[in-house]
């Protein structure tokens, strides 16, 4: 008995190694392959350069926008750093349950401008500093990489139901944008609740819950990773973007405000770039 409990005890740690050294070798492939797509994906972005739509200009017939410009969060990062990142509507654009497209890795999903989905169309009724109505988004959409990523996002989303590891899908590190504290972690949502500032907080959600670097009380710096790019949404199907909210002290009362302008200077900062606004 005792001498069967040894075998299995040295088969289970041989296995173990084994998935160590898998996964390391694994995270160490998808950063050379993330590092020689990112130099594609810059030169052809510089090649477009950054543009982006008037704030409160929606996809047609996805809701009633607010031209708010306002720079809520000044000084904030872009949550991709140097990758890849265009504000979009994930569900007009193909591959969102609006758009009678299944292929949310198509090439116009991660190409410029950038579009604003603040007051973007929901079913439900949530509030906002000043979005002409309540049934609306709260947040805005971000699509990152590329469709050669996108579509490795796809496999690597049909190993993970499978039973594979969750961490083959960590191929878009998404970063802290500030300095802060990690307030909140839920099903798919964290909070960052920044070191200074009137932001009470910034929120991300759909990230791979299941390889999340942060914890709750983790205090970050800006640029750090705090997990990975995915549609994690407990169980109700989305395309893999990144939600992004910005929950500002307006009077000293806390209130959902437009990210949209926050986001392109936070773009333009983190990238080097500079994007111009187009009609
Ligand atoms: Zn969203």
């Amino acid at each position: 008995m005792k001498f069967l409990a040894i075998i299995v005890l040295l088969l289970i740690s041989v296995a173990c190694s084994e998935r160590t050294v898998q996964s390391s070798s694994s995270q160490y492939s998808a950063l050379q392959a993330e590092q020689s797509s990112q130099q594609t994906i810059n030169e052809e972005v510089s090649a477009g350069g950054c543009t982006y739509l008037t704030p409160g200009n929606l996809e047609p017939d996805s809701g009633l926008g607010i031209n708010d410009g306002r720079i809520w969060a000044p000084g904030i990062s872009s949550p991709f750093g140097k990758i890849n990142a265009v504000a979009k509507s994930q569900v007009y654009l193909p591959g969102g349950f609006q758009s009678g497209s299944s292929d949310q890795c198509v090439i116009q999903n991660f190409s410029y401008p950038h579009r604003d989905t603040f007051c973007e169309t929901r079913g439900s009724d949530r509030d906002s500093l000043n979005c002409p109505r309540r049934n609306i988004h709260q947040g805005i959409d971000i699509n990152a990489g590329s469709r050669a990523q996108c579509l490795q996002l796809q496999d690597a989303k049909a190993s993970i139901e499978a039973g594979g590891p969750a961490i083959v899908a960590d191929i878009i590190p998404i970063r802290a944008v500030a300095d802060g504290l990690i307030s909140y972690i839920g099903q798919y949502t964290v909070d960052l609740r920044p070191a200074t500032g009137g932001i009470s907080r910034f929120r991300y959600l759909h990230l791979n819950m299941r390889s999340l670097i942060v914890e709750f009380g983790d205090e970050v710096k800006q640029g750090e990773i705090m997990g990975y790019y995915y549609n994690d949404f407990a169980g109700t199907p989305t395309t893999f973007h990144l939600h992004f909210e910005v929950i500002a002290f307006v009077n000293g009362e806390a209130q959902y405000v437009s990210p949209y302008m926050s986001f392109i200077k936070a773009e333009e900062r983190s990238k080097g770039i500079v994007c111009t606004e187009r009609s």
